[in-house]
């Protein structure tokens, strides 16, 4: 394979910046919750201790605690959006068949209270990235999300998100140019890269694009395995992480 496109861009990294945020719990209320797609509950909550809530980054998480007769569970999620003004903070929860806080979200109502922590800290990319290449599934679409509508004009993304079908897929707003690509798959497949490496076929990856992926953790360290080794692309300019494990409960996968 020829790698010369990318032979010069590996030896000039962009600058990610790691900066840590003091850590507290908040306890906040419910305030609406809506289905954005059948697969995606968005739940709004309030707080005044959203005040000095800090996230930098749209990839940043914070952790959910719930309380069950065992203990307490904490799970990562990520901060769709915050308005320190209005002291609220967008958790969006993809719907799946199990687990403490799917279980917490699917039966939350209005009033409801959430402990939650974080986020610890913010990997912030270098402004002067101005070509992405987003990829990943249901749980990575809130970060995704956030990345399109937080880019500025003159940034080029290119998104490729697998959800279960048309009616998951998700508008955004934003003054980045977009090309927004889905692929289409069962959950029961959530743990085979093909529909993501299929779409990715199509994607003639210009030098200078970050990539970033978060999946189930087989398909993010397929996706990334085919990126280092098919096409040559520098892992210094990839950022792949497991946001879940199939068959085992609170577990993500970080590859370095
Ligand atoms: C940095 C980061 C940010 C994240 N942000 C979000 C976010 O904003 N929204 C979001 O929905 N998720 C997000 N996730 C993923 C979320 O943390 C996991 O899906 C988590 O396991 C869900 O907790 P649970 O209590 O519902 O299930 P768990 O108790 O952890 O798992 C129970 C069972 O469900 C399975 N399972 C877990 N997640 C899924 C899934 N998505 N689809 C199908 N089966 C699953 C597990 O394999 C396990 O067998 C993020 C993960 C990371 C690491």
């Amino acid at each position: 394979m020829d790698n010369k496109p990318f032979n010069e861009q590996a030896s000039s990294a962009p600058g990610i910046e790691r900066i840590r945020h003091d850590t507290r719990r908040r306890s906040l209320t419910v305030e609406s919750i809506t289905d954005i797609t059948p697969g995606m509950r968005r739940i709004i909550l309030r707080g005044d201790e959203l005040a000095d809530f800090i996230s930098l980054a749209p990839d940043d998480h914070i952790k959910i605690f719930i309380s069950t007769a065992e203990g307490e569970e904490r799970r990562d999620y990520t901060p769709r959006r915050y308005d320190n003004a209005a002291r609220s903070l967008t958790i969006d929860f993809a719907l799946h068949e199990a687990g403490p806080v799917t279980r917490w979200a699917l039966g939350a109502r209005p009033g409801d209270r959430l402990e939650i922590g974080g986020p610890r800290g913010s990997a912030v990319v270098s402004a002067s990235v101005k070509r992405w290449l987003l990829i990943g599934d249901e749980t990575a679409l809130p970060a995704i999300g956030r990345r399109i509508e937080e880019s500025a004009a003159g940034t080029a993304i290119t998104t490729l998100a697998a959800v279960t079908g048309p009616l998951e897929e998700q508008a955004f707003e934003t003054r980045a140019e977009l090309d927004l690509r889905w692929a289409h798959r069962p959950l029961s497949e959530a743990t085979d890269a093909a529909a993501l490496l299929t779409l990715l076929s199509t994607v003639d990856i210009q030098p200078g694009t970050f990539v970033w992926i978060a999946a189930e953790a087989a398909v993010t360290r397929d996706i990334r395995n085919h990126l280092l080794t098919e096409r040559g692309y520098p892992l210094s300019w990839m950022k792949a992480s497991g946001y879940w494990v199939f068959g085992n409960a609170d577990a993500t996968e970080k590859f370095g």
